[in-house]
């Protein structure tokens, strides 16, 4: 895997495909953050949770298989996750890059991602750091854009029309397994599996921590930065 200092050389992200990966527990900002990168540097966003909750909505055979992981907070099996994924990024869009948001979600889904990326395209990899008080009240009132998946909160960021987002005007909803049993389960999920993820990257060099314990814009702004710092091509 290409490892980067501070700064990529221009001409090998023209070459590279520049994939962008949001780590963070659960109600860091991952999505959050996600949604706006995605518009400002004109990347996809894909979402591993978003695509299985896609699937089960619509009741694919994948979607059967993966409900009873997602309804639990569990991490669905690897081959699975893999199968969704691997079809999405191998879409056209995401020749010059995208953002991975909730993957990898274990050290051997990384090894995976390695395996199968490193040699054609560049990782950035950030780590959203927030207190874990500040996760369970963001989780807990948390709303969710049907169509653009943009992220609101009752209370800290309430749409202006109540139900309705504020900026594709389709319905906001409750993620199902934003409930607190459901939300102590994923957190413990989260600490066991995914947590030793920042040590593997922080032992490659690879990770840029960043304080997500402030508003969604103020976070935005810093990842930003250290986005277009790191890639003064975009
Ligand atoms: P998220 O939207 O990222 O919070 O993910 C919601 C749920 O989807 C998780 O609780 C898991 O059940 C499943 N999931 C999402 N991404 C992964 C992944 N990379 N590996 C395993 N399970 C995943």
């Amino acid at each position: 895997m290409t490892t980067y200092s501070a700064k990529v050389e221009t001409h090998d992200v023209k070459e590279r495909a520049l994939v962008i990966i949001l780590l963070g527990a659960p109600g860091s900002g991952k999505g959050t953050q996600s949604v706006e990168i995605s518009h400002s540097f004109n990347l996809p966003h894909i979402s591993t949770g978003d695509l299985f909750r896609e699937n089960i909505k619509n009741q694919t055979e994948i979607g059967q298989k993966v409900k009873s992981y997602l309804d639990k907070g569990a991490l669905v099996p690897d081959e699975l996750v893999f199968d969704i994924l691997f079809a999405r990024i191998s879409k056209a869009d995401c020749s010059k890059g995208y953002i991975l948001d909730g993957f990898p979600r274990t050290t051997l889904q990384a090894h995976k991602l390695e395996d199968l990326l490193s040699s054609s395209v560049h990782f950035a990899i950030f780590n959203l750091v927030v207190d874990d008080s500040a996760v369970i009240k963001r989780l807990s009132g948390r709303l969710v854009c049907k169509k653009c998946s943009r992220v609101f909160h009752k209370d800290s960021t309430p749409p202006k029309i109540e139900g309705v987002c504020d900026v594709c005007g389709e319905e906001l909803y409750q993620r199902s397994d934003d409930n607190p049993e459901v939300i102590k389960e994923r957190l413990r999920v989260y600490y066991e599996q995914t947590k030793p993820l920042e040590e593997y990257y922080k032992n490659k060099g690879q990770l840029t921590p960043i304080n997500a314990s402030g508003s969604p814009a103020e976070v935005l702004k810093t990842l930003k930065a250290k986005i277009q710092e790191m890639y003064p091509i975009l």
